[in-house]
């Protein structure tokens, strides 16, 4: 019985601690903020409880006092409980409070610090919160402030927030700044270092004006960093004299920071993630899970948000696999085809030798990598991968009896005109592809993604049923026959990878994307 207090980072999944997905990984009850990485809790136990106590869209925030009590009961039941905030838990986080009420229960408590806001944002938008000539010293601060708090009296009747200027509390901070802020701005402003407001978006025009009257420059570089970390974030460059004005017009909403000082100008060299070539697109992956993690992996360190969102599920046939002595061809149509083919030696105790005899036949480049990756060299590979391109690749290929390992569905160009030369020709169908449903909010995502990448023709039909109308994406297609299914279903490819490979169809976006 533990409430640990963990920080799940800004939003970048990769800047989870080890610490803090290992007691995801353990924990009885999460109870969760709203600005974590989402892909934070796909590590949790299946039977873990998962509890959402952040604000439910933009409404208002579980009462704290309804936090505490959760936390002290789920704590006080034995459980092991991971309270996940987003950023570090002590920095802005309410950590302190609750670690507070946590131990006056009785409940141990353990804090695993997290990456915050305030230096990671800044970090990905290219600005160094420190630098030895220009910055040595940094302050984290808050643009939204309690109401009541600091200057205000506890007494003080519940009257306008800090965020109007009509607030009057009886006591006026030492600026003279009769204004209700628990800060001290004329000593902000004169701090010898970086500042970096958290929650400050709505309050911009008032930091820049406090701190101009306090005696920065309205020439000092401001940055303002929106959805640090995360594949759609943004900033906003300026200085103090016109930041509001430039994120107003913008369009800059919560969450994000905004830095103050001349660390804020570096940003224009180092600004790294925002530079990425696919930065700012969002791309929708509807190949089958297992294979959709690499291509998405590419995709996201390439600076593209992905959707995830996988159209169709491959499903092993029982199909056993033959003799194979007796064929002097083997035909793969597929990469799926390849690993089922790898799969069956293995099952029947058999390995490469029992292929000794045939030649190795592979429909494009990605199955003949496929094929790679399982040791075996396909000997005929034709350029364009489709069926009537490894027909026309092996006319010259004698060929008595062949053996075609493919999906359940596929098309029979290749049997027919093998047979059609006269030679003995086995299909065996070792996988099938199943439409996989959508969720509603992955469908959404998807059909309005920059890019559509479709890896098979059979993604091809099932995409469009469980995505409904697209609303105006790139349609990517890795090859002919995924180009084929296509305007089969009345669309027309946008680009087709050429090679006919997830490199290939990488490639044809980063061209697509820097042109336009
Ligand atoms: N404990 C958190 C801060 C919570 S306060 C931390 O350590 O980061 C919430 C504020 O944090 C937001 O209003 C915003 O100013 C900042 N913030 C959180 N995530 C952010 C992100 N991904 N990009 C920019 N600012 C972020």
């Amino acid at each position: 019985m533990t409430v640990f207090l963990v920080g799940a980072g800004p939003g970048d999944p990769g800047l989870l601690t080890v610490r803090a997905a290992q007691l995801i990984a353990r924990a009885d009850v999460i109870l969760h903020d709203r600005l974590i990485p989402v892909e934070a809790l796909a590590g949790a136990r299946p039977e873990a409880e998962i509890v959402f106590v952040g604000k439910q869209g933009g409404g208002p925030q579980m009462p704290q006092a309804e936090i505490d009590r959760l936390l002290v009961a789920y704590g006080g039941a034995g459980k092991d409980v991971v309270r996940l905030k987003g950023g570090d838990p002590f920095v802005f986080g309410r950590g302190g409070e609750e670690a507070l009420v946590c131990l006056e229960a009785g409940i141990p408590v353990e804090v695993v610090p997290g990456i915050t806001a305030g230096i990671a944002a800044p970090a990905y938008a290219g600005i160094p919160v420190t630098h030895r000539d220009l910055a040595s010293a940094v302050a984290f601060v808050t643009g939204h402030e309690r109401p009541g708090a600091g200057a205000a009296p506890a007494t003080a009747p519940p009257g306008p927030t800090p965020s109007s200027p009509a607030a009057s509390p009886a006591t006026a901070p030492p600026a003279g700044e009769d204004d209700g802020s628990a800060l001290d701005w004329p000593a902000l402003a004169a701090f010898p270092g970086t500042l970096v407001f958290y929650m400050g978006v709505r309050a911009l025009d008032r930091i820049a004006a406090r701190l101009i009257a306090g005696g920065r420059s309205r020439d000092e570089p401001v940055a303002v960093v929106e959805r640090g970390t995360l594949p759609s974030q943004r900033t906003v460059s300026a200085t103090l004299a016109d930041v509001a004005e430039r994120a107003a017009a913008a369009g800059v909403r919560a969450p994000a920071v905004t830095v103050v000082g001349a660390v804020a100008a570096l940003r224009e060299p180092l600004a790294w993630l925002e530079r990425r070539p696919l930065h700012g697109r969002t791309v929708a992956v509807t190949r089958a899970r297992p294979q959709a993690s690499a291509l998405a992996a590419r995709l996201r360190e390439l600076g593209a948000s992905v959707v995830e969102a996988p159209a169709i599920r491959v499903c092993s046939l029982e199909a056993e696999l033959p003799d194979l002595a007796g064929y002097d061809l083997v035909c793969v149509t597929s990469p799926n085809g390849a690993h089922e083919l790898w799969g069956r030696l293995a099952a029947s105790d058999r390995d490469v030798r029992a292929l000794a005899g045939a030649r190795i036949a592979a429909v494009g480049p990605g199955t003949a990598r496929a094929l790679a990756d399982h040791g075996l060299r396909a000997d005929v590979v034709p350029g364009r991968a489709v069926a009537e391109s490894l027909v026309e690749a092996l006319e010259d290929v004698p060929v008595r009896r062949a053996l075609i390992v493919r999906a359940a569905e596929g098309r029979d160009v290749l049997p027919d005109a093998l047979r059609a030369r006269g030679a003995a020709v086995d299909v065996l169908a070792v996988y099938e592809t199943l439409a996989e449903p959508l969720d509603a909010a992955t469908a959404r995502a998807a059909a309005s993604a920059d890019y559509v990448t479709f890896t098979s023709a059979s993604s091809v039909s099932a995409f469009l049923a469980a995505a409904g109308p697209l609303d105006g994406p790139r349609l990517v297609s890795i090859g002919p026959a995924t180009s084929a299914a296509l305007r089969a279903a009345g669309l027309a490819p946008d680009l087709e990878a050429d090679p006919h490979t997830p490199d290939g169809l990488l490639a044809a976006m980063l061209e697509d994307a820097s042109a336009r």
